[in-house]
């Protein structure tokens, strides 16, 4: 029998209390997002409205406003802003300093971020140069996912192809505009905050702090992580006490490392992830890790829909597993990664070539430990209606037959200029009362010569007539 991991192997032997649902997250019909958009930068060229995989963005006033309810944190405004309008609210640096003892919680495409010479224990030790006393690799914990997903997929007889929960852009995705899909996600996902949770009463323990003075930060590549430690989707209690943008601390980190390095400092021995858990980190990771060869793996929010569609039209039954990532090339290609992704999933390869595939870890550990880790699948997933017109099912009734009359009348030619992604997303806007029918330019130039020919026709009719007050929302 290989040697049990010192750490993860004794962090992962709770499980008996399984996370609870916070009631009063649950009952929000609201979910939050992290991504804004600053209408001091924002010009109103739209280009982010004709991205947005969920039609969360409108142009008013000539400015882009996200409809909370709809974003998924997917990032595709914040890349494809020229005037660096997007925004990502994560927690600033100095939040650590609120705690007495500081984790650092780096995820695996944090480590294909720098140049080729850099390893990840260089990494971790600038890491800890930043202000933290100990780094948990996210890795660890995929890596027991893995072989957790292993187990299940062994097990697992019921329809396919299965999808993992690992992107949380795709549960939202899943959520608003694929319910139907939700029981096809396999439930691992709580391998993370089962560690960090281990971890800290440990550390409690150990240095006699109290659990509360000790703080956790996942260094987050992409808004969606960002949002799940400070609003999770499912409503169950995190033990991450922050997350904080890769782009905030990156020029720092790579000060910190070449500093070390100007120094001849060696780093000490703190990776400790195998190429299981790094392989998460970039796009083909999760079906490399489980070894199934009639598996797809797909990234790209257009993609995703595409593929999306055809999962629900069950036309993709004849696949095992659908690897689904929001972002190019997998994590490596998140929004707030600094290098482009292509390049950091080769760096992320090449680092897996290099370590070992399961390191100090027991092969047998899932069979062993899969049952009681059983009780933590996570399925609550709750579907959320786009189409939730009104809480009263008979008024949602009326608005749904008021919002395709509203359609029928609008020309059909998605053109935009209503500040709506498209005509069937402004009639949406109308029967919730957050515009009006002269929204549309084609509305508004009808309704201008109908009053124009009336004051024609009309003899005490003043020479020139007015256009109605309305402008395009684009202006
Ligand atoms: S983050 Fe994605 S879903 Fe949210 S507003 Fe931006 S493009 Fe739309
Ligand atoms: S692919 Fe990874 S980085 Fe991108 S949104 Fe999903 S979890 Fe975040």
């Amino acid at each position: 029998m290989k040697e049990q991991d010192p750490r993860l192997g004794s962090l992962l032997e709770d499980l008996e209390e399984p996370a609870q649902p916070d009631p009063s997250r649950l009952e929000s019909e609201v979910p939050k997002s992290s991504v804004r958009l600053d209408p001091r930068r924002c010009v109103g060229c739209a280009a982010c409205m004709r991205v947005c995989p969920t039609e969360a963005i409108r142009i008013r006033k000539g400015k882009a406003i996200i409809k909370p309810q709809l974003c998924i944190d997917c990032g595709e405004c914040v890349r494809v802003c020229e005037h660096k309008a997007g925004v990502v609210l994560s927690d600033p640096i100095s939040a650590i300093q609120r705690f007495e003892y500081r984790i650092a919680v780096p995820e695996a495409s944090l480590y294909g971020q720098f140049i080729p010479a850099v390893l990840p224990n260089d990494i971790l030790a600038g890491i800890l140069d930043l202000g933290f006393h100990e780094v948990f690799e996210a890795a660890l914990a995929t890596e027991r996912a893995s072989l957790l997903l292993r187990e299940y997929m062994d097990r697992y007889h019921g329809p396919k192809p299965l999808m993992t929960s690992f992107c949380p852009v795709v549960l939202r995705l899943i959520q608003l505009r694929f319910p139907d899909l939700a029981d096809l996600v396999v439930p691992i996902d709580s391998t993370l905050e089962l560690a960090v949770k281990k971890l800290k009463e440990e550390r409690s323990k150990q240095k006699g702090i109290p659990v509360e003075k000790i703080g956790a930060f996942y260094l987050a590549g992409c808004p969606a992580r960002i949002t799940t430690i400070h609003h999770p989707y499912t409503g169950a209690k995190t033990h991450l006490d922050g997350a904080i943008s890769v782009g905030e601390i990156y020029k720092d980190l790579m000060f910190a490392i070449r500093k070390r390095q100007r120094a001849g400092q060696k780093p000490p021995q703190l990776h400790g992830s195998s190429a299981l858990g790094m392989r998460w980190g970039t796009l083909w990771g999760e079906v490399e890790a489980l070894g199934l060869e009639n598996a797809i793996a797909v990234s790209d929010m257009k993609h995703l829909v595409r593929i999306m569609e055809e999962i629900d039209n069950h036309t993709l039954t004849d696949i095992e597993f659908v690897e689904c990532r929001a972002c190019y090339a997998g994590c490596a290609g998140g929004p707030l990664m600094v290098d482009n992704p292509y390049r950091g999933r080769s760096k992320i390869q090449r680092l897996c070539r290099m370590f070992p595939e399961l390191s100090n870890t027991e092969e047998t550990w899932a069979r062993e430990n899969f049952e009681r880790f059983g009780s933590h699948f996570d399925r609550r997933m709750k579907p959320l209606s786009l189409e939730g017109l009104d809480p009263d099912p008979s008024k949602a009734i009326e608005k749904m037959a008021q919002k395709s009359k509203i359609l029928e009348s609008l020309p059909g030619i998605d053109c935009g200029s209503c500040g709506a992604p498209n005509c069937k997303a402004l009639a949406d806007d109308i029967v919730r009362g957050e515009a009006t029918i002269m929204y549309c330019i084609f509305k508004l130039r009808d309704a201008f010569l109908r009053q124009k020919r009336k004051k024609r026709k009309s003899p005490s009719s003043p020479k020139r007539s007015r256009a109605p007050q309305q402008k395009s929302q684009l202006c």
